[in-house]
């Protein structure tokens, strides 16, 4: 893989941005790190007193996702409630999850 992480970041946002623009898009994009058309869009409504909706995007082949508060929900979002949904469990792209081994 080529590129920092925050190449990768900017290129997932890109991608987001597209499969924001209209219901179904996200099906026909190709997967911003593995290339592989498996993304997926979710919008998660969750409640913490008042009602918040955060997107889910992720990959399901190589398993990595957008950080859900680097974006927001387009217009025709449907969400969906938290308990409703079964999202697995996706590494999110330009946040470390492990610790980097200097070698
Ligand atoms: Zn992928």
């Amino acid at each position: 893989m080529t590129g920092s992480d925050d190449d990768e970041l900017e290129r997932w946002l890109d991608a987001y941005e597209q499969a924001a623009a209209l219901p179904g898009r996200a099906a026909r994009l190709s997967c911003p790190t593995c290339g592989v058309q498996a993304l997926r869009l979710e919008f998660v409504s969750f409640s913490h007193g008042g009602e918040a909706v955060m997107p889910a995007f992720w990959c399901d082949s190589c398993r990595r996702g957008l950080p859900p508060v680097r974006a927001y929900p387009p217009a025709w979002a449907t969400p969906v409630r938290w308990e409703e949904t079964a999202l697995p469990d996706y590494d999110l792209v330009g946040v470390p999850t492990r610790p980097q081994e200097s070698s």
